[in-house]
């Protein structure tokens, strides 16, 4: 049995799953925010609760808000930002009395998407989480690729290749940097988009929403939305030349994108024939919780 763990910034999930692939249990609690010792204790507590429930003890993989630095092996990057700089890769296997395995949710929503979601079978799979955020992450032959440096798949902070004129210098990223992928692709992005060409206040599925009903300046923001997720991906697909990229969070419910933004890359992609398919993910908000699991392969 494998249990994973999705500690994220307002709730902690845990679910049991077992050598088939099977959800056995699932839990839910609310996350202790801006307290790390709680967090740990929260989570070891999630972790036992489980195991009486499903009467064995199981392996333990986290999918967390950032990494785990190799350097330092302290948490970085992360939006709960009580868990930066701190030892939760030693702290919690202590705790367990188990090696636990530490993924960064993008990398887990990959995961679980190669293993037994819309990209299963692919050999290499990019998944992107394109919501609040932008994060991507990858996997190959079915294992995380972290990197050296515990980045791969970091895209969302890449500059926006080929940018045109109005997008330069582009908006300032909280990562220091200005015209990063996130700044465009991000729903609070495409939300800003629509509102600079003069569209009312609205969220990413409300000008999707609006799109389909023949709004134009909607119709508008969401096929500049399209071209620069094009743009984007292109450069992915050069560099890792994916099997399948995986869309995930709220912008890969807009339909269309599945049709059109394949449409649009292939002026910039290397190739003279493109067989990446661009695909949604089967398992939703699930996903981050089901790849921790993941981090411990069924052998
Ligand atoms: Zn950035």
């Amino acid at each position: 049995m494998r249990i994973g763990i999705d500690l994220g910034g307002t709730k902690i999930e845990g679910i049991a799953i077992d050598g088939d692939g099977r959800e056995r249990l699932r839990r839910r609690i609310a996350a202790p925010r801006g307290d790390y010792r709680r967090t740990l204790d929260a989570i070891a507590g999630l972790v036992r609760d489980i195991e009486r429930a499903i009467g064995v003890r199981a392996t333990v993989g986290v999918g967390i808000p950032g990494t785990i630095s190799p350097s330092t092996g302290l948490v970085r990057n992360a939006n709960s930002t009580w868990l930066i700089g701190e030892p939760l890769a030693d702290d919690l296997p202590r705790l367990l009395e188990r090696p636990v395995r530490f993924a960064n949710d993008a990398n887990c929503f990959a995961l679980s998407e190669a293993s037994d979601g819309a990209a299963a079978g692919a050999h290499v799979v990019f998944g992107v989480i394109v919501g609040t955020g932008c994060g991507g992450g990858v996997v190959v032959r079915g294992e995380v690729v972290a990197g050296a440096n515990g980045v791969a798949g970091e895209w969302g902070h890449n500059p926006m290749p080929a940018p045109r004129d109005d997008e330069r210098p582009g908006p300032s990223c909280y990562c220091g940097r200005r015209g990063c992928i996130e700044q465009f692709l991000s729903g609070p992005a495409l939300a800003r988009d629509y509102r600079s060409a003069g569209g009312a206040a609205a969220t990413a599925a409300e000008i999707a929403e609006r799109a389909a009903g023949g709004e134009a300046l909607a119709a508008g923001a969401l096929s500049r939305y399209e071209e620069r997720m094009a743009r984007a991906l292109g450069s992915v697909i050069n560099l890792l030349d994916p099997d399948v990229i995986v869309l995930g969070g709220g912008l890969s419910n807009i339909e269309r994108l599945y049709d059109r933004v394949p449409q649009l890359w292939a002026p910039y992609v290397f190739s003279d024939r493109i067989d990446t398919r661009l695909v949604r993910a089967l398992h939703g908000d699930s996903s981050g919780v089901r790849g921790a699991a993941w981090l411990w392969d069924a052998q």
